[in-house]
């Protein structure tokens, strides 16, 4: 039973369909002038129509990566060299993901200053906070539109409002919201937007960043003239055309989607609270509709992770560690989740059907029982008396 799609989702069949040809007879480079060429570029120019009509952008304000790593460090980096010139200052949040949080870490070793927004107990960063960190200097706001280990929905358009008024840039990173959240460009403010195809049923190794008309970005990977000379290298055919039938596909049902996924999440976390003794839900309401991630006390995140692998069921632990022996993830510790408790993040999608949801929670009573009483990290919490 795969629980797991924040990590990645399967391929859809009919993604695999649109990319096939373009691995066989359709091999060709997009960049060469003859026929096989102008078949490959034609191809890349209709996933950069999709992607952009499901975030009413205009075609060309759709550049192909390798990915939502690739993108965040596009944004974040091409902004700060672009301009340098203006200042050196750059807002964004404790619960990034770590293509965001290490890439602000690189640019502070080059002198840089990052103003790293906290989260309430829910997750959300505070626009009155993000508010009063825009400064003179200011060059960039990043903000996540929704967290991928505990599903927090952020207040980016509100954000990216107020920064616009000042002249700031601002960049989502809206990789785990493709297909549950709406992706509008204009209505969320936003200059330049991350996605990555493997978390909508797309391939693994491609994605997009949107950049609006105008904003300043330097380049990252310098090379050939793709992709109107910002990135070089050779197109990556299939992967695109699966993206863009990929973005089409969560798009077109989305509400639905959204609809029967928060219905399963709900009733999950419902019956988890209240079957399970000493739980509670990390991350607040206002949460993608496939997120459940769930603290259990005196058990650690790996151990129930491993017990639930064993009997069939993928869930990620989301790096989220309560035994002091690993590093805690860093949104559990922005959020301040107590000591003596392990998360595991559930999250849900297409595949998911609710006697999947009703089966986890009947073993998840049964391991964290079991657990309770056989872990050592159980006991050494009730030895100690600490929790
Ligand atoms: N940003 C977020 C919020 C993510 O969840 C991920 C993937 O886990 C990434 C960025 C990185 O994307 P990719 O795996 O395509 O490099």
């Amino acid at each position: 039973m795969y629980l797991d799609y924040a990590a990645t989702t399967p391929l859809d069949e009919a993604v695999l369909e649109a990319m096939m040809p373009y691995f066989r007879e359709n091999f060709g480079n997009a960049s060469s002038q003859h026929a096989f060429g102008r078949r490959a570029v034609a191809a890349v120019d209709e996933a950069r129509e999709k992607a952009a009509a499901v975030l009413g952008a205009k075609s060309n304000e759709i550049y192909f990566t390798s990915g939502g790593t690739e993108s965040d460090n596009w944004a974040i980096r091409g902004v700060a060299k672009a301009m340098r010139g203006k200042g050196r200052h750059i807002i964004s949040t404790a619960v990034e993901h770590h293509a965001v949080l290490h890439t602000l870490h690189a640019l502070e070793d080059e002198g840089y200053e990052v103003t790293y927004l906290p989260v309430d107990d829910c997750g959300r960063v505070s626009v009155q906070d993000a508010v009063a960190a825009m400064r003179e200097d200011t060059i960039l706001v990043s903000v996540m539109l929704a967290n991928n280990e505990i599903g927090t929905i952020e207040p980016v358009g509100e954000i990216a409002r107020a920064a616009k008024e000042k002249g700031i840039l601002v960049h989502t990173d809206a990789v785990q919201a493709v297909g549950l959240l709406p992706l509008g460009v204009d209505a969320l403010s936003v200059d330049l937007m991350s996605f990555s195809a493997h978390k909508f049923y797309g391939p693994k190794g491609v994605g997009a960043l949107y950049v609006r008309k105008g904003t300043k970005l330097g380049k990252i990977l310098t090379g050939g003239a793709q992709e109107r000379t910002m990135r070089g290298g050779t197109y990556n055919t299939a992967g695109i055309v699966g993206l863009g039938k990929a973005i089409e596909l969560a798009e077109g049902r989305r509400t639905e989607e959204v609809k029967r996924l928060s219905a399963l999440r709900d009733h999950f976390i419902s019956r988890v609270l209240a079957e399970i003794e000493c739980t509670k839900l990390n991350g607040g309401k206002d949460r993608l509709a496939n997120n459940a991630n769930i603290a259990f006390r005196y058990i650690e995140g790996d151990s129930l992770v491993s017990a639930l692998d064993r009997a069939g069921i993928a869930a990620s632990a989301g790096s989220a560690c309560a035994s002091g022996t690993l590093e805690p993830s860093h949104v559990l510790q922005a959020i301040g989740v107590p000591s003596g408790y392990g998360s595991v993040r559930f999250s849900f999608g297409k595949y998911t059907e609710k006697e999947d949801v009703d089966r986890t929670a009947d073993i998840l009573l049964r391991e964290t029982e079991r657990l309770r009483k056989t872990d050592l990290f159980a006991r050494r919490f009730s030895e100690k008396g600490t929790v």
